[in-house]
């Protein structure tokens, strides 16, 4: 498994936005701008045949529109979205209004299957959806994909639940938000991460959605068992 790390920011840094590329053909959300990241990256926008939001946060979901169009204009119409049941509405509603005449083309050539269930297969991996806290936004999920004996989980934006400690005692890696020094009810914070790191001694933390004084301040604590990604960083899981 080949974990790329498009973004690692939050919105308001010069780091992309939190994203992840699965062997060049999975992402984990689609950020604004994320189209333009992956071309930089030398990645084939057209080759991904499945998208997994987590919540639908302009942050998360907004180059959806660009992807669709791409993907109706190349040879390879595949297209999968995992997310919330309201997806769908939301997509196409984003869709129109990014590109409001070639609209129902684009749809009809690539009839997106979306798929809300809990537990579901993309490529070889078995991945298990969890509900996660991130405030207001409801609902908001972490995705777990299995790999052979590994488990491998992205908790996108939440603040740290329940579901955050399901996911790091069962991960090898964790790639999750921590976008404040402190946590708050929406996002975790460096407070949280160490927490979760004697908690879970054998899980890798990667963390994400960072801000920049996070980083700075993670970058000076070398907390053991936490990862501080640049984008476009790899990690290769065997
Ligand atoms: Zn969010
Ligand atoms: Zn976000």
């Amino acid at each position: 498994m080949k974990i790329q790390v498009v973004g690692s920011g939050s919105m308001w840094t010069s780091y992309n936005s939190a994203s992840y590329l699965i062997d060049d053909n999975i992402i984990v959300d689609i950020p604004n701008g994320m189209c333009k990241y992956l071309y930089r990256l030398g990645k084939k926008v057209q080759n991904i045949n499945h998208v997994l939001i987590t919540h639908f946060h302009g942050d998360h979901y907004f180059d959806i529109p660009f992807y669709y169009l791409l993907k109706s204009k190349s040879n390879n119409t595949e297209v999968n979205v995992y997310c919330s049941k309201e997806g769908k509405r939301k997509c196409e509603k984003l869709l129109k209004l990014a590109f409001p005449n070639p609209y129902q083309e684009v749809l009809d050539t690539i009839k997106v299957k979306y798929n809300y269930k809990e537990n579901f297969k993309v490529n070889d991996y078995e991945v298990k959806k969890y509900l996660v806290d991130h405030g207001a936004m409801k609902p908001a999920f972490g995705y777990v994909f299995k790999f052979n004996n590994n488990k491998i989980g992205f908790t996108g934006d939440t603040s740290y639940c329940k579901a955050v400690n399901d996911m790091a005692k069962e991960c090898q890696y964790l790639f999750c938000d921590c976008m404040y020094i402190k946590g708050t009810n929406k996002h975790m914070g460096i407070n949280d991460i160490k927490e979760l790191t004697k908690k879970y001694p054998n899980c890798k933390f990667i963390v994400s959605h960072l801000d920049d004084e996070t980083r700075n301040r993670l970058n000076e604590e070398k907390i053991k068992n936490v990862i501080i990604p640049n984008d476009g960083d790899i990690i290769n899981i065997e």
